[in-house]
């Protein structure tokens, strides 16, 4: 299984927000959404940064109240880890746990074409175990 296979199932939309945006509206985008991370990106297209609740939650201990008026680029990651679409979910699962992080961007020749978090991989693999148990019953089964 690929993360092709992930983005097929739940779609490439990827919610991005600007470097320049304030966390104040990060924050109430995050939550309008129901998501724990956004891709920084002017255009929605190329990745700036990625900016997750983590950093929300680590800013207000440094900044107290003034975190609100920072702006998104004040507190993203700018080295973000991407993967391919011909990425295997067992290697995205793998540096996920390598780099603690649970959001990686989908990239297609420099382009942002998806978000793989961790719930998606943990959804994904429950399928698979979900499918190869009721092979088996079916195998065993099929054999009384
Ligand atoms: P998360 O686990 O997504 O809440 O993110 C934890 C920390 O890692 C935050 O500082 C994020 O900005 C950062 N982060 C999240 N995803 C990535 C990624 N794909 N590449 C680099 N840093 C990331």
């Amino acid at each position: 299984m690929n993360v092709s296979d992930i983005l097929q199932s739940k779609g490439d939309r990827v919610v991005t927000v600007r470097p320049s945006e304030t966390i104040d509206v990060l924050a109430h985008r995050l939550k309008l959404e129901g998501i724990g991370a956004m891709v920084v990106s002017q255009d929605g297209k190329t990745i700036e940064g990625i900016v997750s609740e983590r950093d929300v939650a680590h800013g207000l201990a440094e900044h107290g109240a003034s975190l609100q008026g920072l702006c998104v680029s004040d507190l993203m990651t700018k080295n973000v880890v991407t993967c391919s679409p011909d990425d295997s979910i067992a290697e995205v699962a793998k540096i996920m746990t390598k780099r603690r992080v649970r959001h990686i961007p989908v990239q297609l020749d420099g382009v942002l074409v998806g978000l793989v978090s961790v719930g998606d991989v943990v959804k994904q693999r429950l399928n698979e175990m979900e499918l190869e148990a009721n092979v088996l019953r079916d195998y065993a089964i099929a054999r009384q």
